[in-house]
């Protein structure tokens, strides 16, 4: 299935979209790669996910990525009965250490740190802020609140605490046991919540032993203030726009979201932007304009893919607002605008073999007007620094090791498939061809450009470039 945009959907599975059947035509209406979040999916619901999402892979013959979204240490209230309850402004509310469901005068918080650290006067926000507590007293195994902004709240929902200083480790254990539960089926991402600090990588990157890529979701302060550090440990990261928007002031979020953006595209490491893109369509089949234009901002900026949470986690219209994303995408990338915004942002080639047979791809191919870019890429550094001089030319990555091909597909312009070790140049060059024409990228009679590095499976060898001429056979004719 060819895509006719470049930017890629990651939509978040959930209660809304967890059969195959759902599955299949969240993928046609163009998701490339899904989240299952492990704050809300067992262990049992996960390895059920990805068998799905393997089936619907294998059903349609092309590379899906996985991401594995660890929740971090994340706070989160217990349940209620009934899943939910109103509070209204001034009333009390208690969070406590009893693990009995909750109403609308208390509920459980499970985590005893917690509890004694806040004091009286801290702020808690619950629910990405919807709702505003102050604690008035605790005895530090119970903190009594006045509520200052009231709303509903339900199970699980989030709290972050602003005023208090939380000593949190990287990995909870919670995670740690997610971690290895994820790694063993295989997912291709694994995003790690709430980075502070370039070490907090450490421990899962020691634990995964390349099995899975890193995304570090940016989401706290002091991640935001040593981005760079992060970003280079990482192997993307997330503009996690949700808690970021709590624990920072939520007009500086966009500024972030560009700085984020571009800090990652100079890197050469995917950057996914996340959180409230079309929060409307939880419950409406269309979306505010102003959501429009959201989606549409990313776009423009040269993310390399926006995400779904809720909408199509939990929403009523999770294939419409697959759908939405698509066309806005589709809308924004024929903008004659766009060209000149995102080509402003290119940066300089560094002073490797793969950047420079990547530079001369893209001008090759852009002077030449071939049909398509064909990038041989076993580790995946080839296609993202490919990916990373956003030509204007479709890529076609391709892999013989699946798993690569599924890591890719949340890259900006990457069309990713699975072929088998080519033989020699000639059998990489007809390779190419045959499969360019095979996915529609190319036709008998068009030029293509091939690149790759020669041994294959040489990480950061790319030093082959090569114009190829499809002949009437659909194999190479020069
Ligand atoms: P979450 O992360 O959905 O796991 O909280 C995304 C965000 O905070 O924006
Ligand atoms: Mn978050």
């Amino acid at each position: 299935m060819r895509r006719n945009r470049r930017v890629k959907i990651l939509a978040t599975l959930g209660p809304a979209s967890s059969s195959e059947e759902m599955i299949r035509k969240l993928h046609e209406a163009g998701a490339d790669a899904f989240r299952i979040n492990m704050s809300h999916a067992d262990h049992d619901t996960m390895r059920e996910l990805v068998r799905r999402i393997r089936k619907v892979e294998s059903d349609i013959g092309l590379p899906i990525g996985i991401l594995a979204d660890l929740q971090g240490p994340k706070l989160r209230v217990g349940s209620f009965t009934g899943g939910k309850a109103e509070l209204t402004a001034e009333q009390e509310f208690t969070l406590d250490d009893s693990q009995q469901e909750g109403d609308s005068t208390r509920v459980f918080l499970p985590h005893p740190e917690i509890l004694e650290a806040v004091e009286v006067g801290h702020r808690l926000l619950i629910d990405d802020g919807r709702l505003q507590l102050v604690c008035t007293e605790t005895d530090k195994r119970r903190i009594k609140c006045r509520v200052v902004a009231g709303n509903k709240i339900s199970d699980r929902k989030g709290v972050s605490l602003p005023d208090t200083t939380l000593a949190t480790g990287a990995l909870t254990d919670k995670d740690r046991r997610d971690l290895d539960a994820v790694l063993l089926e295989n997912v291709d991402w694994v995003g790690l919540s709430f980075i502070q600090r370039p070490e907090d990588l450490a421990e899962a990157r020691k634990v995964s032993r390349g099995r899975a890529f890193l995304m570090s979701k940016i989401e706290k302060p002091q991640a935001v203030e040593r981005l760079e550090e992060i970003i280079d440990l990482s192997d993307a990261v997330m503009v996690a726009r949700g808690d970021l928007g709590v624990e920072m002031p939520l007009e500086a979020v966009p500024g972030i979201q560009k700085r984020i953006t571009r800090a990652a595209r100079r890197a050469g490491k995917p950057v996914v932007v996340a959180t409230q893109m079309l929060e409307s369509m939880i419950s409406a089949p269309v979306p505010t304009r102003a959501e429009v234009s959201d989606v549409s901002t990313a776009v423009y900026e040269g993310a390399d893919a926006v995400m779904l949470s809720a909408e199509s986690a939990a929403g009523q219209y999770p294939v419409e607002a697959v759908a939405t994303m698509d066309r806005i995408a589709v809308q924004v990338e024929k903008d004659p605008f766009y060209p000149g915004i995102i080509f402003a942002q290119r940066p300089a080639p560094e002073a490797t073999g793969a950047d420079a047979v990547s530079l001369a791809a893209r001008q090759m191919a852009e002077t030449l007007g071939v049909a398509v870019i064909v990038t041989y890429t076993a580790t995946g550094t080839t296609g993202l620094r490919t990916a990373r001089e956003r030509p204007n030319i479709p890529i076609l990555a391709l892999s013989p090791v699946v798993e690569t091909a599924r890591r890719l597909s949340i890259v900006w312009g990457l069309h990713c498939a699975v072929t088998e070790d080519a033989q020699n140049l000639d059998d990489m060059v007809d390779r190419a061809c045959r499969i360019a024409v095979e996915q529609r990228y190319a036709k008998a009679g068009q030029r293509l450009i091939v690149t790759a590095g020669v041994p294959l499976r040489t990480p950061g060898a790319t030093n082959m470039l090569r114009i190829a001429y499809i002949g009437s056979d659909g194999l190479s004719a020069v």
